[in-house]
């Protein structure tokens, strides 16, 4: 070949070359463009780039998927780069040849190849990066909207829940003055034992608003997890048994002390009871167990009702959320246990499925973790 020829063919790569990383670069400002169409369309520039254009197949595998060229196997010579994002190898780009070809460089390929391949594969990488920079940045603007969302929420239920409290307990209390007095006539004892069951509901629901919106603020002193159920369970037990729900305890008798408020554990334990309860009307099993966790406690409440499906789970903790008819739920149960729970330092978890029952997991730091490690949601693992 002459020194003309050489120049010539060393132009023609270097055009080939730049043409390729040029198309990919228009591929990826097309605006609303998938990742994946990009590497689909991306993958058919390849072959036009190489010598043996006819020949020459390709394939980008990003995150165990890939986009192939329709001629691809992976078997031949082969050149290959890997796509590395944020240091870590996350797939790669591969060239074969169908058919063998003269040895050259790097097997049968140009060290100008070797150069395109490498380059290619940066700019995935860059892609790859900008796209999750700018999913990164779209979860955090939905996440801040929904912190906003649940501040308005709160101020308007912590309003709200204050001004209904008061005319709320004076219902309460002169209804169950009445109550004592002699000689009622049947009708009115009925009536007022409705107006107090109704309005023990209404206050239980301004309680979980004023928990949610943190009015208040939680007493914390050392607490036996068990004696804090047992408490719970000796006023809901007889709703289970009206249900026809057995309950089944295992509470571990050597659990460390917590520190916690525990008027608000209850609240946590009653609010994932009546859910069981209410998850289970024909009847069932309610499973409480407790048990050593690391160096902490876990609470696990289990019903073996309806189970929830994965639109419901992903909902179950947002305020006001409900499936439930407007007389039984408020949606403030889970958000409120959530609150409670991530304010003792602890976490919650949920297994369900649609007819398989569920289970709500609470693991709490124990009292020697709680003055070492405030407010550490992910310490405890087990
Ligand atoms: P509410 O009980 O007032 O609806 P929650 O916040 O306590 O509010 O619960 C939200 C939703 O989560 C419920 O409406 C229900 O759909 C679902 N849920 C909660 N606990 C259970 C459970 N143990 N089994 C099935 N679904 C449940």
């Amino acid at each position: 070949m002459d020194q003309e020829q050489t120049q010539y063919a060393a132009l023609r790569e270097r055009v080939k070359e730049l043409t390729c990383l040029y198309s990919l670069a228009q591929l990826a400002q097309r605006p609303g463009m998938a990742l994946e169409e990009i590497l689909q369309q991306g993958v058919e520039l390849l072959p036009p780039a190489w010598q043996y254009p006819e020949v020459t197949a390709g394939r980008i595998a990003l995150d165990g998927r890939c986009y192939a060229t329709a001629n691809f196997k992976a078997a031949g010579q082969m050149q290959s780069a890997a796509i590395v994002v944020n240091g870590q190898r996350r797939g790669s780009i591969d060239v074969v040849y169908a058919e063998p070809k003269p040895e050259l460089d790097e097997g049968p390929f140009l060290k100008e190849e070797r150069n395109l391949i490498e380059a290619m594969a940066r700019h995935i990488a860059l892609l790859v990066e900008r796209r999750q920079a700018e999913e990164d940045r779209f979860h955090l603007q939905e996440q801040l909207r929904h912190a906003d969302r649940l501040a308005t929420i709160g101020q308007l239920a912590a309003g709200v829940a204050h001004e209904l409290n008061e005319p709320l307990g004076n219902i309460l209390g002169f209804a169950q003055l009445a109550q004592k007095q002699p000689d009622l006539p049947p009708q009115v004892a009925r009536d007022l034992e409705k107006i107090v069951a109704t309005s023990l509901y209404a206050r239980q629901i301004i309680n979980n608003l004023m928990l949610l919106s943190r009015q208040i603020p939680p007493q914390k002193t050392p607490v036996g997890l068990n004696a804090v159920l047992e408490q719970g369970l000796e006023f809901l037990e007889s709703r289970c048994a009206r249900n026809g729900i057995a309950v089944v305890r295992q509470l571990s008798p050597d659990l460390p002390e917590i520190i916690a408020d525990a008027s608000q554990l209850r609240q946590v334990f009653v609010n994932l009871v009546v859910n069981a309860i209410h998850a289970m009307p024909g009847g069932g099993t309610l499973k409480v167990t407790t048990a050593r966790c690391g160096d902490g406690v876990l609470l696990s409440v289990e019903d073996d009702g309806m189970g929830m499906s994965e639109e419901v789970l992903r909902d179950i903790f947002v305020p006001f959320f409900t499936t439930k008819d407007v007389s039984e739920g408020t949606g403030l149960g889970l958000p409120v246990v959530h609150g409670i729970v991530t304010s003792h330092g602890g976490t919650i978890q949920v297994q369900s499925a649609p007819g398989q029952g569920a289970r709500f997991d609470v693991r709490l730091p124990a009292a020697a973790d709680e003055h070492t490690k405030e407010d550490k949601t992910d310490d405890i693992l087990c």
